[in-house]
């Protein structure tokens, strides 16, 4: 299996402005290949593939027309260049209204490029400092060890940090085998409820740094375009968004990994479907996070051998668990059925239904 480890790296002023310059020569090539690429279309309907390109990097090299160190890291540009084309023809393929031709990037936007195969270009150092052509000796916050075999290193500028990515392979470990089963039912006014009863909240301190992220949204608005002090409100709305994001990706990890450690059968409701009801739809648009939950436990639980399963989620709210249909309008929170008599909150009886689907997806009733 293969995932990333993502580090802060410290590099010296030097080495900034060389990393700097890096991103800025891979910048240039990523827009000088899309500019080839335009142009042959536009003058002669000739479509460019990847191989026409890169077969012209060592003589642009050897006229010091690509500045980017390492040979491998352009050819990877070129790569990036092929891949928006390729998801570029196939929007077009499927009859897209707005298939969105590939655009130009600035400079400042351009913040990221990779290292495709570890040891050409970078290494670690006996010091163990990160080694890449073109910058030097970087040093690295090592949070945590780093395990597995490292196949790409990319490397990232956010909100004015310096990040690497090591994407590695490893296998995974199975966690001792449980029979305890979980429903979870996506929450709007908490963040999830278990088929247990148990609520999961909502992080105290999203709130607050939600109100810290209109503010600094604001403070962009008022200042005027192309100013400089409008790019140092830009530098601090992009902190802001890192913040939200690292918080939210942090409690995602944390809740995951109880959830994982605690049950072997794990159902959730899958909000991918098309034609979800409003009270559905609310919760997917309500926050995009979800998925981005969903998507965390799925890796963990797999990593586990932990058996995650994705239910329909159409009727959960509307229905008992003895069948009857229980309407609820969405601001109604208690389950109260006329059949059974059962009362309980609303979205442990979700949670109850979505662990009840499962268990009959996977045969386990
Ligand atoms: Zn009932």
């Amino acid at each position: 299996m293969r995932k990333m480890m993502k580090y802060r790296l410290y590099p010296t002023t030097a080495q900034t402005k060389a990393l700097e310059e890096q991103l800025g020569e891979a910048c240039r090539l990523y827009n000088a290949a899309l500019q080839e690429r335009r142009d042959a279309y536009q003058h002669s309907g000739l479509s460019l593939n990847y191989y026409d390109q890169a077969n012209q990097l060592k003589a642009m090299r050897a006229e010091g027309a690509c500045g980017l160190a390492n040979f491998s890291a352009s050819q990877d540009v070129l790569r990036r260049v092929d891949k928006t084309f390729k998801a570029f023809f196939r929007r077009v393929q499927v009859g897209e209204a707005k298939p969105g031709y590939p655009r130009f990037k600035s400079r400042r936007r351009f913040d990221s490029y990779t290292f495709p195969s570890w040891g050409d270009g970078c290494r670690l150092t006996d010091a163990d400092r990160l080694s890449l052509q073109g910058v030097g000796h970087l040093k690295v916050k090592w949070h945590r060890p780093l395990t597995g075999t490292i196949k790409t290193v990319t490397v990232k500028r956010q909100a004015g940090k310096w990040f690497v990515c090591f994407s590695v392979e490893y296998t995974a470990d199975a966690l001792p085998v449980l029979d305890a089963r979980v429903g979870i039912d996506v929450g709007l006014s908490s963040f999830a409820t278990l088929s247990t009863g148990e609520t999961i909240a909502n992080p105290r301190h999203a709130r607050k740094a939600q109100a810290q992220l209109r503010l600094a949204q604001r403070r962009v608005a008022r200042r005027k375009r192309g100013g400089r002090n409008r790019r140092k409100a830009v530098v601090l709305l992009q902190k802001a968004h890192a913040h939200v994001q690292n918080q939210r990706t942090d409690f995602h990890h944390k809740t995951s990994r109880t959830l994982v450690d605690t049950y072997g059968v794990i159902a959730v409701e899958d909000l991918n479907i098309t034609g979800l009801a409003r009270s559905m739809l609310a919760k997917s648009v309500h926050d995009a996070g979800w998925s981005a939950f969903i998507a965390t436990l799925a890796y963990k639980a797999a990593d586990a051998g932990r058996q995650l399963v994705y239910v329909n989620p159409r009727g959960t709210s509307q229905t008992c668990l003895c069948g009857a249909p229980v309407p609820k309008t969405l601001s109604q929170r208690w389950h109260e059925c006329g059949e059974c008599g059962w009362s309980a909150a609303r979205d442990h009886v979700s949670a109850q239904l979505i662990l009840g689907l499962g268990l009959s997806l996977l045969g386990l009733t």
